[in-house]
């Protein structure tokens, strides 16, 4: 069976993680944490970064970061995973969601600001696919309205907005914050674990704060502070050194993780481009205010029995194909909870967005296998 994916070991995690079990050291915020958390500030012009157990916790302290109270309004798209909203509902928020584009799941940035009231509070744009939403729109709308932007770029590691005169500004370099993913499906993996990217300078102390349990322990360490103690809410939001480890072997190799991927999806895309056109389906295409970080490959059917009858047949031949997000408007969770408005783009891909396995093991074997037996499926 060739798996939708696998988890890539660049090999030096088991002695990055020996080290870390002979130094004795195994909490959080050690030497591994703070390698990574320089690593991403350095090459992406980031601000404070404070890894995290997973994408979700950073969002979560996100959400507490910006002061959410009850009745709050986030605006966010409803194609994407349940973290980016379940942050703010625990916080009491009402989350208000936007449609996707044609072209892509994204949100459209130009329908954001008929979704604001006085009671919006942040917006919440997912770089789906890795793919770049449109930032400058998104952040010219905050600023009038003296909002939050909190990216959601747990796929959109070591990707790109273009801005309109050709400069590129690195994903989650953008908003007052960013949460990444290192989850086992995303491409720089530890398992589980996150990052929270704190660009706007006066939210980076209390982040700190919030991070390491409501206490100023680390400005402690830094000897800021002559005694550490309680200052603020707080959780447990920063990972064993261990996760740390991990991430470190993932992130000196990123480069070649990076350059592998970007060879499979160009063959899958050169390889089904034929296909997909006799056939009415949707490649992924990228926004021109966007670079591809070959995060994930996917068709677009042109109905929910086209997509049924291709994962089927990839069934049959051992290959695994999913599809995606039910859109969060109409979860069981939410529908009684969600407004009302029609959001057509979102059910479009709830219901036709297929994923092809990606990962960095997959051979050009495997490669030509699949893109034949998908030219073979309908
Ligand atoms: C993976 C993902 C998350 C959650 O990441 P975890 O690290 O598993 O918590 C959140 N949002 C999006 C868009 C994701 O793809």
């Amino acid at each position: 069976m060739i798996p939708f994916n696998k988890p890539y070991q660049t090999g030096n995690e088991t002695s990055y993680i020996s080290q870390v079990m002979a130094s004795g050291k195994l909490a959080g915020n050690g030497n591994f944490t703070k390698k990574c958390q320089s690593f991403f500030e350095q090459r992406y012009r980031f601000g404070k970064c404070l890894l995290t157990t997973s994408c979700t916790d950073a969002l979560e302290m996100a959400a507490i970061l910006i002061d959410v109270q009850p009745g709050d309004e986030i605006i966010m798209p409803s194609y994407t995973f349940v973290s980016t909203a379940n942050a703010f509902v625990l916080r009491g928020a009402r989350i208000v969601f936007a449609d996707s584009m044609q072209g892509n799941p994204n949100m459209d940035a130009d329908r954001i600001e008929e979704l604001i009231t006085p009671a919006t509070k942040a917006i919440v744009p997912v770089h789906y696919a890795g793919f770049a939403c449109d930032m400058d729109k998104i952040m010219q709308v905050a600023e009038k309205y003296g909002i939050f932007v909190i990216e959601d770029a747990a796929q959109a590691i070591d990707n790109y907005y273009v801005a309109k005169d050709g400069n590129r500004k690195p994903l989650g370099s953008i908003g007052h914050l960013a949460a990444f993913s290192f989850h086992e499906t995303k491409n720089i993996i530890s398992g589980e674990g996150g990052m929270l990217v704190v660009n706007d300078k006066l939210l980076e102390k209390r982040a700190e704060i919030i991070w390491e349990k409501g206490t100023n322990r680390s400005a402690f360490f830094r000897g800021e502070v002559d005694k550490y103690g309680w200052v603020d809410m707080g959780s447990s939001f920063l990972p064993s050194e261990i996760i740390a480890a991990f991430l470190w072997a993932q992130v000196e190799n990123m480069d070649d993780i990076q350059s592998r991927r970007m060879k499979i999806w160009t063959a899958y895309y050169e390889g089904l481009c034929d296909f997909a056109a006799a056939n009415n389906i949707g490649l992924p295409a990228t926004p021109e205010y966007s670079t591809n970080n070959a995060h994930t490959f996917y068709l677009l059917c042109e109905s929910l029995e086209q997509r049924t009858r291709i994962i089927n047949h990839l069934k049959t031949k051992d290959i695994s194909s999913v599809f995606h997000y039910i859109s969060l408007h109409s979860s069981p969770y939410y529908l009684d909870k969600h407004d009302g408005r029609a959001l057509p783009q979102a059910d479009r891909y709830t219901n036709t967005l297929v994923r092809l396995p990606l990962f960095y093991e997959l051979t050009d074997e495997n490669i030509k296998y699949i893109i034949s037996e998908i030219c073979h499926s309908l």
